[in-house]
């Protein structure tokens, strides 16, 4: 494949959906795509392919580049078509319609703090809008330059050259990391030293640092350690207002936290630059097994017992009977509960066998010769790691993103949503999901949906259940119908889990697709109050206008593909 024009020094993304653009479904994963498609949509569906570059229109940028920034600004059109949408569903069949309004004007690629100062002074001046983007990740319209009527252009600010590990200081097991890092290079550049931040979003491979902080990411493990916010040590935000870099410390009891104003501020107060995060040592010990239960209720009350225990395992993700039958992991009706402990310092076996004690007691069962014990030292107890329904459902978990670059052709809509909710509420809340789910797809699309469930993260207080559903948008080649059947269904569960007692989003963050829900659930003060905190950094409101509030002064409401959807 011949590359694109571009000035990015990345491997080259494809621009209308997940993956590099050199990674292809195999065989077998085409056919399963179609057996899919078979099983949902009527005979003689029709397929749209995929667009091309040539297919976009793109309105000539707003603004000239001037001669100082022309060595990191692009004006390209894959630069900013790839720079235009995040990577949501909505995203995706929104590049299949080949309709791109909020394409941004320019693509900065920053290769110094003072690039970035440079571009803020230029933005104040001629009224523009940043957008602050890491990996483009984004699955909630965090990084669409729809900014309103206010403002005279939009510039992209790629933070891809902020990618070293800068420092190590290997007693205190903390480094200081560039933000436009992405997942991988930071393992490998941590691995050395014997460290890692044991941080593995689904979107590892293309999410940065810098993006993880300014969504308050939920990395792979269960318990603990799972929001970047238990990492990060201290920040280094670039604003219009000046720098403010808060003091690495392990703790502190000094009046509200600037760290915290900085993580989840996804973008509107400026730019994370660097952070100091902490490490962890590599792994040495793990256990894993996988356990069933006859009911989700019955998994779900193994996982209250497990969580408040103070065991802590590193996986304790459940799955609905829905989720087990998608996935294939079993041949009965039933929940799974895949169980992972590990450790760097000592063997787990103990902390894995009282674990499976309350399993039992909780009704659930398990294979004794499918419990896996492994070791990278030679204290190896079980030789053999499991190879059975974890890894099974792993590998479907790390592939499903790029089955929907083709399930979207087909006019399929594949979507999750993920919330967080006290254990006193989780039964009503998980019933009134998915049967409220169930009936408003088979409303809005008039063919009944499939809605399952999974936890991504267990606490003392509470689960974080995770929600993916299938729905047939249009079997006709009509996305559009797809698109405003996706929006219906979108508005529908933002209101539901809401509605309902959760979060509008446990990890996926805000951006411009949940405001309605994040508005309903968070007190209007406070948001007088951010506001107020972004005007002091960012007087003239530059910084990524439509996330999370409006900038003080300019009412850009919500924009993105909800605008105008009730939710
Ligand atoms: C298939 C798939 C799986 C996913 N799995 C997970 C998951 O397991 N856990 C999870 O938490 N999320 C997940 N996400 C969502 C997404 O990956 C996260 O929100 C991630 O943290 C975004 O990182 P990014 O670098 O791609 O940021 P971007 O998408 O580029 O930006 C996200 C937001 O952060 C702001 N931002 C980015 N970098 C900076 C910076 N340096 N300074 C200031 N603001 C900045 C942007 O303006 C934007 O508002 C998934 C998304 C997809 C598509």
């Amino acid at each position: 494949m011949t590359p694109h024009e571009s000035m990015s020094a990345r491997k080259q993304l494809r621009f209308w959906g997940w993956g590099y653009d050199d990674e292809h479904l195999s065989p077998e994963e085409d056919r399963l795509i179609e057996a899919m498609a078979g099983m949902l949509l009527p005979e003689g569906a029709v397929e749209v392919s995929p667009p091309q570059i040539s297919d976009f229109d793109l309105p000539p940028p707003r603004m000239a580049v001037p001669p100082d920034f022309s060595e990191w600004v692009s004006v390209l059109p894959y630069d900013r078509l790839v720079h235009s949408l995040g990577k949501s569903y909505a995203d995706g069949v929104r590049m299949f319609l080949r309709e791109l309004p909020n394409a941004p004007d320019w693509v900065a690629f920053p290769k110094s703090e003072q690039n970035i100062s440079d571009l803020m002074a230029y933005a104040e001046q001629h009224n523009l809008a940043l957008i602050p983007f890491g990996g483009g990740t984004s699955v909630c319209g965090g990084i669409e330059a729809d900014v309103g009527e206010d403002y005279a252009g939009t510039i992209c600010l790629d933070l891809q050259h902020l990618n070293r590990v800068l420092e190590v200081d290997v007693a205190s097991r903390a480094a200081r990391v560039g933000a436009g890092i992405l997942g991988p290079d930071l393992e490998t550049q941590l691995k050395p030293h014997g460290f890692t931040l044991r941080h593995f979003p689904q979107s590892f491979r293309f999410s940065t640092l810098g993006g993880w902080i300014a969504t308050r990411a939920g990395g792979h493990f269960a318990t603990v350690y799972t929001h970047i916010d238990d990492f990060v040590e201290s920040t280094r935000l670039l604003t219009p207002s000046g720098v403010m870099e808060t003091r690495r410390l392990p703790g502190s009891g000094a009046g509200p936290s600037p760290d915290r104003m900085v993580i989840g501020s996804e973008g509107i107060l400026g730019v994370i630059t660097e952070a100091w995060v902490r490490l962890q040592s590599l792994p040495v010990w793990r256990a894993s097994v996988s356990a069933t239960f006859d009911t989700m209720a019955q998994g779900a009350e193994a996982v209250r017992l497990i969580s408040q225990s103070g065991l802590f395992p590193s996986n304790c993700r459940l799955l609905d009977e829905t989720e087990v039958q998608f996935n294939g992991l079993a041949s009965e009706p039933c929940a799974v509960l895949v169980l992972g402990f590990e450790s760097a310092d000592h063997p787990v076996q103990a902390w894995m066998e009282r674990a499976l004690e309350i399993v039992t007691v909780s009704g659930g069962t398990y294979q004794e010769d499918k419990v896996s014990y492994s070791s990278t030292k030679d204290q190896i107890e079980k030789p053999e790691r499991e190879a059975g329904t974890a890894e099974s459902w792993r590998n479907a978990f790390i592939r499903m993103p790029y089955y929907r670059n083709r399930l979207t052709g087909f006019g399929i809509i594949a979507d999750t949503f993920e919330t967080a909710i006290t254990w006193d509420k989780f039964a009503e809340l998980y019933e009134g999901v998915k049967s409220g789910m169930e009936a408003a797809i088979e409303e809005i699309t008039g063919t009944p949906g499939s809605v399952s469930c999974r936890f991504t993260h267990v606490y003392p207080d509470g689960p974080a259940p995770y929600f993916t559903f299938f729905a047939v948008g249009d079997s006709t080649g009509n996305l559009r119908a797809a698109l405003d059947k996706w929006q219906q269904i979108k508005a529908a569960s933002n209101k539901l889990v809401v509605s309902l007692g959760g979060t509008v989003t446990h990890h996926h963050a805000v951006g411009r697709d949940h405001r309605s829900g994040y508005e309903q659930q968070s007190p209007e003060l406070f948001r007088q109050t951010l506001a107020a905190a972004k005007a002091s950094l960012d007087p003239t409101g530059m910084f990524n206008p439509g996330v999370l509030i409006d900038p003080v002064g300019k009412s850009v409401g919500i924009t993105g593909v909800m605008k105008g959807i009730e939710g």
